[in-house]
């Protein structure tokens, strides 16, 4: 697979998102999708795609501690595109369990409670949604933050044993609102109040001018550590 990756990263080097947009779509008809966290970079990738083939699935999680602006946005992408977005929650019982033992807000107290909380919320939900796939298409800037230098085009995701592809690999985050701005694309409200990458409603805040654009993002943590294990980087 390792190959593979490197043959599809030497063979879409220098393309735009668009034409490798186009080609995995072609090639991968029923078996891809876009995982959404509803960010702007999944707003660009969603109008992308509607625009490549409206059928390709788009999906997105509810963990159940979202903000009311990501719901609004759900609601407000899906009108525009007329389009479904699909949308994954964690298991009912497992979310219990884990708040009764370790309380509603468990993932302040240590790094161990906050990934348990990213597995249950966000890591599970997303297994069953990769069913039946072999690719899926994800929102991954590698400036985005220190975790992400290391990413590629397309990449072997070895935990969930299928390729992940991030076309919008080599943008800037001006690109990213270039494009937006252009195409009339819906985005959350929260980026024009100092959110740049928002996720969960208690694990996100605004950031100052001059910080990182995930410093909001569990912001108690080192730069690091700061993913919910979606991200592992595999080739
Ligand atoms: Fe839980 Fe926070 Fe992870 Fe959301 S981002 S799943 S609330 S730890």
């Amino acid at each position: 697979m390792k190959q593979i990756v490197e043959t599809l990263n030497a063979q879409f080097k220098g393309k735009t998102p668009e034409f490798v947009l186009d080609w995995f779509i072609k090639k991968h008809k029923g078996k891809i999708a876009l995982a959404s966290s509803m960010g702007a970079e999944d707003q660009v990738l969603t109008d992308m795609i509607v625009k490549i083939d409206p059928s390709v699935r788009i999906f997105t999680l509810d963990t159940g501690r979202l903000f009311y602006e990501t719901y609004e946005l759900i609601e407000r992408t899906s009108l525009r595109y007329k389009k479904n977005i699909e949308i994954y929650f964690p298991s009912p019982e497992d979310v219990e369990k884990m708040v009764t033992e370790k309380g509603i807000n468990l993932f302040y107290q240590s790094i161990e409670n906050r990934k348990e909380c990213c597995r249950v919320r966000k890591i599970e939900p997303l297994k069953r949604a990769f069913k039946e796939l072999d690719v899926w298409i994800c929102g991954l800037r590698r400036s985005q933050s220190a975790t992400r230098t290391d990413n590629q085009l397309v990449e072997w995701d070895e935990a969930n044993g299928l390729i992940k592809l991030n076309p919008l690999i080599d943008w800037s985050e001006e690109d990213v609102w270039k494009y937006i701005k252009e195409n009339g694309v819906p985005y959350n409200p929260l980026h024009d109040k100092g959110f740049p990458s928002i996720g969960c409603q208690p694990c996100t805040r605004a950031i100052e001018p001059g910080e990182d654009i995930r410093a909001g993002r569990w912001w108690w943590e080192n730069p690091e550590t700061k993913e919910c294990g979606l991200h592992n980087r595999k080739k």
